[in-house]
């Protein structure tokens, strides 16, 4: 869409595919350089319990700092680094990041099961022959116990390829690790197959909670808490920007949610202060 604003629409004229091409091919080599010289960040947005308001966990989320455009979106760059191939290299440095932020902050977490840490998984990383071995390599490493790591994943990559998937996802969920279908509703949508996939947690796609307040989805997301309540998994809403969404989850039997309402992903330094602040309420008013 940039490109046909930029050349005013005629986004089949030669020159503007050279354009793309070459535009491309310093992308990937822009991130290749930023992986190698600590170009990019690690960002944490805390998700909630809908009713207590303490935080449960924090979902890790990569950002590029880029010397010119500052923080990027890793909507602009992570398919780029898929097609590459980069994001498995990538996505093991966010993996170690987050495991070693993670175990750092277990000894302040507000909530005493622990604080839960989720990572988001590519379709291209669960082609990788080690990855079950490297993910297993990073937790010993860092000390993280297997428990407190989720694993974030979208339809798509449940549907694809799904013998060798489902025995990766096996293993992976055999090393204690859980693991959350990211989007939930957006993909397939085909709620047969779910029951087939070694999952634990639902996390419901935000389009889906902007809609409830405008009074839609109602009965959409209160059918997928119940099927997720009869498969025993946890329902996690994602993109909760206002009380009033925040009331309609909590009536619906929404147990977690994430979103702007509470916090925009931050970070670490500033994820750390939200916690010792929960923490200091939890000594001040224990539930
Ligand atoms: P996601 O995993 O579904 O992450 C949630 C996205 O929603 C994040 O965007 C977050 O900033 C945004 N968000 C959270 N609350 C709100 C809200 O209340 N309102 C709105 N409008 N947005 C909210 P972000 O950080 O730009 O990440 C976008 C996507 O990039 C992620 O979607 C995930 O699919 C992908 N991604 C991010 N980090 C990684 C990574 O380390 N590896 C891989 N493979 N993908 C990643
Ligand atoms: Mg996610
Ligand atoms: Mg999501
Ligand atoms: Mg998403």
């Amino acid at each position: 869409e940039a490109k046909t604003a930029r050349t005013g629409g005629y986004a089949f004229f030669e020159p503007a595919m050279h354009d793309g091409l070459v535009e491309r091919v310093r992308l990937e080599e822009d991130l290749r350089a930023a992986l190698d010289a600590d170009g990019f960040e690690v960002h944490y947005q805390p998700l909630f319990a809908l009713d207590s308001q303490r935080v449960t966990g924090v979902e890790a989320l990569l950002r590029w700092n880029h010397p010119t455009r500052g923080l990027v979106s890793p909507v602009e760059f992570i398919p780029a680094a898929e097609s590459t191939g980069l994001i498995r290299p990538l996505g093991l440095w966010v993996l170690e990041s987050a495991c070693r932020q993670g175990r750092a902050w277990q000894g302040i977490a507000p909530d005493q099961d622990g604080l839960k840490i989720s990572v988001n998984l590519s379709a291209r990383q669960l082609d990788q022959p080690d990855l079950v071995d490297r993910i297993a390599a990073i937790l010993e490493q860092t000390g993280l116990p297997p428990c407190r790591l989720v694993l974030e994943m979208t339809e798509g990559v449940l549907m694809e390829n799904t013998d060798s998937t489902l025995q990766i996802l096996n293993q992976i969920r055999n090393l204690g690790i859980r693991l959350a279908i990211d989007d939930f509703g957006t993909g397939y949508s085909s709620l047969s197959y779910l029951h087939q996939f070694p999952v634990d947690i639902l996390k419901i796609d935000r389009s889906f909670v902007q809609d409830l307040a405008a009074g839609r989805d109602t009965a959409l997301v209160r059918s997928i808490v119940q099927l997720a309540q009869s498969l025993g998994l946890e329902t996690v809403a994602e993109g909760i920007e206002r009380e009033q969404e925040l009331d309609l989850l909590r009536l619906l039997g929404c147990t977690t949610g994430q979103g702007y309402y509470f916090s925009r992903p931050v970070p670490a330094a500033t994820l750390s202060q939200i916690l010792l602040r929960q923490r200091l309420e939890r000594v001040l008013v224990p539930s």
